[in-house]
């Protein structure tokens, strides 16, 4: 159990990976022995996957994405939700595990390991299984023998009880400001002031701290947010609803998330300055000297 963006899905695979690891020391797994290196391509015969998509005629089953689920984890290991949606372009669409999905869980957990010591099922987002998880009670209670069961979830509030009471709870803390900035300076060689800025909105969010990152990257946000806003303040309706429909909504979901969060940070901002708090405020130049004006 972890916020979005926290790694704990990441975590669940490092530790799968670890159990299974042919050289494992006490701190790690090898990264080295055949098993290390299909678990690190997600292709271990043994290792599989359950997670919400948008059922379809022809998507009955979660591994009928397994393609785009393997792509989407390889390349942001820290996805949230939304993320994962925009990878399946599945717009608003419902996501679901639905029943077919359950009884497919049943199906192949009830093999015998092709090679490896456990098998392991890592289910993402229990949250999506509706009444249908009841179907797999009886498996998270008694799973065949060297089976391990890891659900990776956000919200404990909407797992199904039946499903709770079945569990062990590790909870998972979302990550430190600190860690943040230091994985956007090392991992996206972003200069220490803008990383630390980041890492401030996205408040223990890597998803987040991502999407403020790419949208950095756009530099759009700006833009838009002062069109938008000096709408608002010269009280021109007609122009903002232009702004709205054709600007914002043709952003996507998450750019559209990303935009909210920079205007509320940038509001906040104002806030800030208008008590005279300038020194907790770090914005680059051109977004400094608008924010003194219109505070
Ligand atoms: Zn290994």
């Amino acid at each position: 159990m972890g916020p979005e963006g926290s790694g704990s899905l990441a975590l669940a695979v490092a530790y799968a990976q670890y159990i299974n690891c042919e050289h494992r020391t006490d701190e790690d797994s090898c990264g080295q022995c055949p098993s290390c290196r299909k678990y690190e391509k997600l292709i271990h015969p043994d290792l599989h996957f359950s997670y919400p998509f948008f059922p379809t005629k022809e998507l009955a089953v979660a591994t009928d994405v397994l393609k785009e689920w393997r792509e989407a984890f390889l390349t942001n290991p820290y996805l949230g939700m939304d993320y994962w949606r925009d990878r399946l372009d599945a717009g608003n669409k419902q996501a679901n595990i639905p029943i077919k999905e359950a009884h497919d869980i049943i199906k192949k957990l009830s093999l015998k390991a092709y090679e490896a010591e456990y098998k392991v099922l890592i289910m993402w987002l229990p949250e999506y299984l509706d009444k249908e998880g009841n179907a797999l009670l009886k498996l998270i209670e008694e799973p065949p023998a060297k089976t391990l069961f890891l659900l990776v979830a956000e919200n404990q509030e909407k797992i199904l009880n039946t499903i709770i009471s079945r569990t062990q709870l590790v909870k998972i803390n979302k990550v430190s400001h600190e860690e943040i900035t230091n994985y956007l300076v090392e991992k996206h060689s972003l200069p220490h002031n803008e990383a630390r800025e980041i890492a401030f909105i996205a408040d223990g969010n890597i998803q987040d701290a991502l999407n403020l990152l790419q949208n950095k990257e756009h530099s759009s946000n700006f833009q838009l947010f002062v069109e938008w806003l000096r709408t608002i303040v010269t009280d021109r309706g007609s122009d903002l609803i232009r702004i709205s429909e054709e600007r914002l909504a043709s952003l996507g979901r998450e750019n559209q998330k990303s935009f909210i969060l920079y205007a509320i940070n940038m509001i906040r901002q104002i806030i800030l300055m208008q008590q005279g708090l300038k020194n907790l405020v770090f914005l680059r130049e051109e977004e400094l000297k608008f924010v003194e004006k219109f505070k």
